[in-house]
């Protein structure tokens, strides 16, 4: 009889990046179910989580990147990544292995592609349909999560204000206010994140049932009238006309405020522009925009990918990748999603028992054949 099936975790290479796809107590869960996990030395490192917490969770140390006699990580039935692999990473993969990780098939189909051709059975977690049964694989979510609580972070460190109204000796200031455009996941987090800094949060999003969720909060809804409900609960993309208007209003709404959260996206496309230019030169010196969409081109005309510019006194930033800079919870919490997908994926003897028809696998897999992975 075939040995138990081996999970490996890569050590993640990409600039920035401290996540880690599987911690400890999560290791120690799999290692319960008789799977052997491999991981690959200093993966946890830089998330506060050092081998030896692995190793005396039931996981062995792997070969490093340099190679080595240990276990291969990226030799095993299945691998977990954080960040999709790059061109060397799929070249070091096996035909037949099952990768899972956020591989971000809409925005590179050409890896997906790449994938294919090398017989990995490639598991896209952003790919997992957002049904009841997924929610505790849901990684876009627990990461969003992240984002959007940084992302309230990050406005009140850059705004030259107090985000609490305070009444002190010297003097009494206001709340700050803050609009979060879009209240998805992310920016459901950063509108309470806002509230609980003390800040007035104002929420705004196309798909009028997100109201309900923003007045939960403790945050007001703004009402421009446009709504657009897309497939699967997302947003569609709005029409030339609707953009349009949608900008107008949202100028005008938007110079009233202190602080501007950005998290408007639609799947697959460029991100809607929401803040123009005109709508920046509009604010007050000293506000701050806040974009999350900047990798898919940012929901404010003036944002620059990556960087903090200064515009008229407005600050624009575009963080990238805002759970990195939080390390230990988001890992925990990628980890528990990866997990649950794996126990989706093995039989309680720790062996393959993929159901390739299965909605979770069929949705989530971009790449491979899984009914033949045995
Ligand atoms: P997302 O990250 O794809 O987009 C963020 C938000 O931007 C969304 O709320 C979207 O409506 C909004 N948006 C897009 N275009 C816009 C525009 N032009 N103007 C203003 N706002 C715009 O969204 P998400 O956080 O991934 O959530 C998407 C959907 O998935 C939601 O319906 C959410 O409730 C649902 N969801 C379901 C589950 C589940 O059932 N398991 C889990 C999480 C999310």
């Amino acid at each position: 009889m075939a040995g138990p099936l081996t999970v490996g975790v890569v050590a993640e290479t990409a600039p920035g990046e401290r996540r880690v796809a599987l911690v400890p107590k999560l290791a120690e869960r799999l290692a319960g179910r008789g799977l052997r996990v491999v991981i690959e030395p200093g993966a946890g490192s830089r998330a506060g989580l050092p081998d030896e917490l692995y190793t005396a969770a039931g996981a062995e140390l792997g070969a490093g990147a340099s190679g080595g006699d240990a276990a291969d990580p990226r030799r095993s039935d299945i691998v977990l990544t954080v960040t999709p692999p790059s061109e060397e990473d799929i070249a070091r993969l096996t035909a037949g292995t099952v990768l899972i990780g956020f591989l971000d098939p809409l925005g590179a189909p050409e890896r997906v592609q790449a994938l294919d051709s090398a017989g990995i059975v490639a598991l896209a977690v952003e790919s997992i349909p957002r049904i009841s049964r997924a929610q505790a694989m849901d990684a876009l979510s627990s990461q969003a999560n992240v984002s959007g609580y940084r992302a309230a972070l990050l406005a009140a460190q850059l705004a030259p204000r107090f985000f609490p109204m305070l009444t002190t000796a010297a003097g009494t200031v206001p709340p700050a206010t803050v609009l979060v455009l879009g209240a998805g996941v992310a920016g459901l987090q950063a509108l309470a994140t806002a509230k609980r800094l003390g800040a007035q949060a104002t929420g705004y999003d196309v798909r009028p049932e997100v109201a309900e969720q923003v007045r939960s909060v403790g945050a007001q809804w703004l009402d421009l009238g446009i709504e657009a409900i897309g497939d699967g609960g997302y947003a569609r993309e709005l029409t030339d006309d609707e953009r349009a208007e949608q900008q107008r209003r949202l100028t005008e709404a938007i110079s009233g405020f202190d602080v501007v959260i950005t998290t408007a996206l639609v799947p697959g496309r460029t991100a809607p522009t929401l803040v123009t230019a005109d709508a920046v030169r509009g604010m007050r010196p000293g506000s701050v925009v806040v974009d999350l969409a900047g990798a898919t081109g940012g929901n404010c005309e003036l944002t620059q990918p990556g960087e903090d510019v200064d515009v008229g006194g407005v600050t624009i930033s575009s963080p990238l990748n805002l759970p990195a800079g939080m390390p230990l919870h988001a890992s925990e919490l990628y980890a528990r999603n990866l997990v649950e997908l794996i126990e989706l994926l093995v039989d309680s003897e720790g062996r393959f028992a993929i159901d390739p028809a299965d909605e979770i696998v069929a949705g989530a897999c971009v790449a491979g054949r899984p009914e033949e992975v045995a």
